[in-house]
């Protein structure tokens, strides 16, 4: 039979998978030699199996029977005793804190006989009847599940016929009066007496700190944290100390450093003459930890000297629970407390500056979503009430005028305006105005949506789904729920890490940590930024995968170098063919014979050239993998509805070009399922010359770069393969144009070329490709879905909040890797691949890039790189010296 109780002596901070977090660390502290009052701890198996029976398991009570009695035999007293009691809190304390989400009852012991002798022990009559009213009214409710609202009006009834405010207006006689009415209120609303039998009161609170487990705030607060649902909580039986004992007791909480900032320094609060729960329910003002100093000097040294102990012991910030009783101190909690980003950071860099940890550890204790808070700029306070509130899904502070369509957008930006790009949702075409916008708010969409995708890539405030509103594109308006009318041109605050949309312009508190990382501002007067300076270059030491970006733009390319990519991982060919360009797409799809064809693209030749010796001129010497174009033709056709209409216009008025030409066009390529259609390596076997010109380009810009003097570093990469033929054909054509551009410069410039494994078939055929394919990259989303058989566009908001609170994942597939699933392919992928080329270079381009869980995972299979949207880098470079260094031996959740 497993050991189910262990006393406070038997265990260590290393046990909290079964003695919870509370319980690891109250026997750490006992261990330690601190002065933490005597108790033990049932384990968080024994609540699993209750908690699968709902009974206790076997052996339980004799457990706790025999722990009971070398308690009593340790202080003296019997549980609930007539003269002098000992009384017990019973506490819960799973694994990871979950503070205030489930059951804690103190004073377990008292009954009508033993409140004397809790009088006559404390020389204290009200002490005495203010703790039985507290055990009556908590009991009644934690575990006979009376309604709190009876106690509540009771003690309001009270004090009013007394005619004080405050509970410290009520005597020992008001309070023995009132604890007669608590035990009325527990016999009417739960059909039994308030047990008088010490025992029975133990076991009830014991089962019932179990069955807290399942309690909804504490599931929504596991949902939100992360924690799995399995877990259970463990129970600590602790004999109670007294802070209410008068002026010379009291009770606080304190922490070893601020968790706000991470200041050196002791912060807490403290309150004379109270017991542990006031403190929380702020029902008296608290005052500042330091004030102790002289109420009780002594006590005051004592803390002081056991939390440099702490912190010496567990080697970070501390956070603590204390008592003082009649001025000797107890010491009733700590645990490595919880922080904000900032404190984070400043806090592993002076604990790694102090000597308590290295480096690695230094690294192991900050994550990458904390890096990337503290990278977005953010509001300063506000009083303002938000006009709209929606999904948080890209972070940051935008403010700017209101713009209804992307045109409009890029004109104004153009103009100098700053620009919210408002829509219902947007689309590709949308693609300019998100770039010209700082923020952009959609009334439709979740998380995944096109605008929340495309934001976060492009590291732009989001809001989506801010359904209350409703927006006329056509008006050029949209209204709030209240009716309130914002018009193009009026200024909206956008808040994309809260989720919240304000009218006219909030403060905005740019980001430091971006000024220094774009080199705007140095590490070295800021404490802050010297510590992200030095985690994140250890990381750069550390980490084995290399960050690249993914990037489009030269513009893009040169903040990606200045963030720390080693290179273009992603180049995508897209916004090439668009704006302007579209209409030589046009005429490319229209061209009646060979020669017109030539000729359109002819004229898009030089434009691909020069976009491509830009980008390789910002990351001159280092990789820059361009991928061939991907999308459908149609997608650079206008709206086949909007055309049928504009063509039977046209017709119907007898005008000259009616444009049936551009409509044929437009229902020829026509797919009904355009994602699993004509699209990458098929389009280069349909239109080879397509992907010829693309080639061209590239090799021309090379030439141009090599021509001057500079290193580039083109890589061509053929997306959507499904099988080896398709890429031996394409790369086939691409080395006779490489070649045949070598002979005209006169310029050998060495290319690689690879392939997109995004399809399972590419994966599962991959050691066949690898003999052509000089490197993979991991097109993770379209490989997402087409493994899920999701696409992704119209699954996100429609059926992934089911799936999510089903448990059907845990987190978004598209946002973390599936491991078991995306994850299988991609290792079977790597093992062909390298051991039918063992150069074989490896990387992942898709969303995952930038994700800490996912860049875990790379690490772990064994990739060479990961790349993502330029402003992840930094928190890449993190994260792949976390994977490095592994994890830390005891989890600070
Ligand atoms: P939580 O996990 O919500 O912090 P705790 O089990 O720590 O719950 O207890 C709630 C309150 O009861 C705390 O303020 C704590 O200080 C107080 N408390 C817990 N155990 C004792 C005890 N043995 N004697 C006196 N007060 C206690
Ligand atoms: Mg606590
Ligand atoms: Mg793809």
């Amino acid at each position: 039979m497993p050991k189910y109780v262990y006393d406070f002596a038997e265990g260590n901070r290393f046990m909290a998978d079964l003695l919870g977090g509370k319980g690891a660390n109250l026997a750490e502290m006992s261990v330690m030699g601190l002065p933490v009052p005597p108790g033990f701890t049932i384990t968080t198996e024994a609540c699993r199996a209750y908690l699968a029976t709902g009974a206790a398991p076997d052996g339980l009570a004799a457990e706790v029977s025999e722990h009971l009695h070398r308690l009593e035999l340790s202080l003296g007293r019997k549980l609930g005793q007539v003269d002098e009691p000992l009384l017990v809190a019973v506490r819960s304390g799973a694994r990871f804190s979950m503070p205030g989400m489930m059951d804690t009852v103190l004073d377990i012991g008292l009954t009508d006989d033993s409140v004397a002798g809790l009088a006559a022990w404390s020389g204290d009559e009200r002490l005495a009847w203010d703790s039985y009213r507290r055990l009556v009214q908590m009991f009644g409710t934690t575990v006979l599940g009376v309604d709190a609202g009876y106690f509540a009006a009771a003690l309001r009834d009270a004090k009013q016929a007394k005619g004080v405010d405050g509970d410290l207006g009520l005597d020992a006689g008001d309070l023995r009066a009132l604890t007669a009415r608590f035990k009325d209120i527990v016999r009417e609303h739960a059909g039994r007496e308030f047990p008088q039998d010490p025992r029975e009161q133990l076991d009830l609170a014991i089962a019932s700190v179990f069955s807290s487990w399942h309690t909804d705030r504490a599931r929504t607060y596991r949902r939100a944290e992360h924690i799995p649902d399995d877990l259970g909580t463990a129970v600590n039986v602790c004999a109670m100390v007294f802070g209410n004992l008068g002026d010379d007791s009291g009770t606080g909480v304190a922490f070893t450093r601020d968790p706000a900032t991470g200041a050196p320094g002791v912060y807490g609060d403290y309150l004379p003459n109270a017991q542990g729960e006031d403190v929380v329910a702020g029902i008296r003002n608290t005052l500042p930890l330091h004030r102790l100093a002289d109420l009780q000097p002594r006590a005051y040294q004592q803390l002081m000297d056991i939390m440099r102990t702490l912190e010496g012991h567990y080697h970070d910030l501390c956070d603590i629970e204390f008592t003082i009783e009649r001025r000797k101190l107890w010491m009733l909690q700590t645990r490595v407390g919880k922080r904000t980003a900032a404190a984070a950071f400043r806090i592993a860099d002076a604990l790694r500056e102090e000597g308590l940890i290295d480096a690695d550890e230094a690294l192991r204790r900050v994550t990458g979503a904390q890096l990337a808070q503290l990278m977005f700029p953010r509001f300063g306070d506000t009083e303002r009430a938000p006009i709209a509130t929606g999904v948080a899904a890209s972070p940051g502070a935008a403010v700017g005028e209101v713009v209804f369509d992307s045109a409009t957008a890029v004109q104004r930006a153009e103009q100098g305006a700053a620009v919210i790009l408002v829509r219902r949702e947007t689309n590709p075409d949308d693609l300019d105005g998100l770039i010209h916008a700082r923020g952009v708010l959609t009334s439709r969409g979740g998380k995944t949506s096109h605008a929340a995708v495309v934001a976060r890539g492009l590291g732009r405030t989001c809001v989506c789904g801010a359904e209350s509103l409703t927006i006329d594109t056509e008006a050029r308006r949209f209204t709030t729920a209240d009716g309130t009318i914002v018009a193009e041109g009026d200024v909206i605050s956008v808040d994309g890490t809260a989720g919240a949309v304000y009218l006219g312009e909030l403060d905005v508190v740019p980001s430091p940590v971006v000024d220094y990382f774009e080199g705007r501002r140095p590490a070295d007067r800021d404490d802050l930024l010297r510590a992200v300076d030095r985690i994140v270059r250890h990381a750069d030491r550390r980490g084995r995968l290399e960050v690249r970006a993914n990037a489009d733009t030269a513009e893009d390319a040169h903040r990606a170098r200045l963030l720390g990519a080693k290179g273009i991982g992603l180049c995508r060919t897209e916004h090439m063919f668009l704006g302007d360009r579209r209409v030589l797409v046009e005429r490319l799809i229209l061209a009646a014979d060979d020669a017109a064809r030539k000729d359109a693209l002819a004229a898009l030749l030089p434009l691909q050239r020069a976009d491509f010796t830009r980008i390789l001129e910002e990351m001159d010497g280092l990789p820059v993998t361009i991928r061939l174009l991907d999308p459908p033709l149609h997608e650079f056709l206008p709206d086949r509805t909007q055309l049928t209409a504009r063509v039977a216009v046209a017709k119907a008025l007898g005008q000259g070009d009616t444009q049936e030409d551009l409509l044929r066009a437009v229902d020829r390529l026509h797919e009904q399922n355009p994602m699993l259609g004509t699209r990458g390596v098929r389009l280069g076997l349909v239109i080879p010359e397509l992907y010829d010109l693309q080639v061209r380009a590239i090799a021309e810009a090379a030439v141009a770069r090599v021509r001057a003097g500079g290193t580039p570093r083109a890589e061509i990469m053929i997306p959507l393969v499904g099988d080896a033929r398709e890429l031996e054909i394409v790369a086939g054509r691409a080395r006779a144009v490489l070649a045949s551009v070598a002979a005209e410069s006169g310029v050998d410039v060495p290319h690689e070329i690879g392939t997109m494994i995004e399809l399972p078939r590419a994966a599962l055929t991959a050691g066949r490709i690898a003999t052509t394919a000089r490197f993979f990259s991991f097109g993770t989303n379209d490989l997402t879905q087409t493994v899920w058989g999701f696409s992704r566009d119209d699954v996100e908001g429609s059926f992934f909040p089911v799936y999510l609170a089903e448990g059907v994942f845990t987190a978004s597939p598209f946002e973390t890797i599936d491991r078991e699933g995306v994850g299988t392919l991609i290792d079977i992928a790597v093992h062909e691949g390298r051991a039918a080329r063992p150069d074989l270079e490896l990387g992942v381009c898709g969303e995952h890039g930038g994700d800490p869980a996912s860049i875990r995972f790379f690490h772990e299979v064994g990739l060479d790189y990961v790349s993502c949207s330029p402003f992840r880098v930094p928190v890449a470079r993190l994260e792949a010296g976390r994977a490095a260094v592994g994890n830390t031996a005891v989890d600070s959740r």
